[in-house]
């Protein structure tokens, strides 16, 4: 559990599940040598992947390559199940963001033998989200910058508005196979520049309108006696 500051208070990220978007973003499918979907492509991360601000991102032993993705994040408000697009947005609490973290070797590794994405994209600590969430009343999605630097060198930089399935869309394609429940959250997928972390990294990342957020990076070695 995450909490993070909203409106005048707190809000508990307990969610159910993580449906996280592949190649939502036409630049960075280009990079990962793929074509861009014709309908939306998920994946489910662990709830227990989530950590908050002041929590290190620990790169586990089992990866020689970990890399960063940033991600607007949709926390789902109501319960919602096969929800036209045009309602969509009356199913959506706010938004937050989230780093995707992914073990890239093992994502290759599992691509290449037909394999399903989990373990690559589910270790503990590999959803970062913060540093706060904002209420969707506040915010428009259309067309924020969103970013992130390691060590302060720019690695990421686009706009919400280059993504190839709006959150709309991928509401109504995601309710149409799992009920989406309150708390859950949809990953939207990550612009181009994603690359490695290592052991001692600061990363930084910003989505305009919701604020900036950072995160030590650990090797697992370093943390254990
Ligand atoms: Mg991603």
């Amino acid at each position: 559990m995450v909490r993070l500051p909203y409106m005048d208070g707190f809000y508990e990220l307990r969610p159910g599940k993580i449906v996280a978007l592949a190649k939502n973003y036409a630049e960075h499918a280009r990079e990962m040598e793929s074509d861009v979907p014709e309908k939306p492509v998920f994946f489910l991360k662990p709830p227990s992947a989530l950590i908050g601000p002041g929590e290190p991102i620990i790169l586990p032993r089992m990866s020689k390559r970990v890399d960063h993705e940033v991600e607007l994040a949709v926390i789902i408000g109501r319960r919602a199940k096969r929800v036209p697009k045009e309602k969509a947005m009356d199913y959506v609490l706010g938004y937050t963001i989230l780093l995707d973290i992914t073990a890239r070797d093992l994502q290759v590794e599992a691509r290449e033998k037909g394999l399903p994405w989990t373990i690559a994209k589910g270790f503990d600590t590999f959803a970062p989200v913060g540093p706060r969430v904002v209420d969707k009343r506040e915010l428009k999605i259309d067309d924020l910058e969103i970013g992130l630097k390691v060590n302060g060198e720019l690695r990421q930089l686009g706009r919400t508005s280059e993504m190839v399935f709006k959150v709309p869309e991928l509401i109504e394609y995601i309710s149409s196979v799992m009920t989406l429940e309150p708390g859950d959250i949809i990953a939207t997928g990550t612009p181009a520049g994603v690359g490695p972390l290592r052991h001692g990294d600061k990363v930084e990342a910003w989505i305009e309108g919701i604020g900036r957020v950072e995160f030590d990076v650990l090797g697992e070695d370093s943390i254990l006696c």
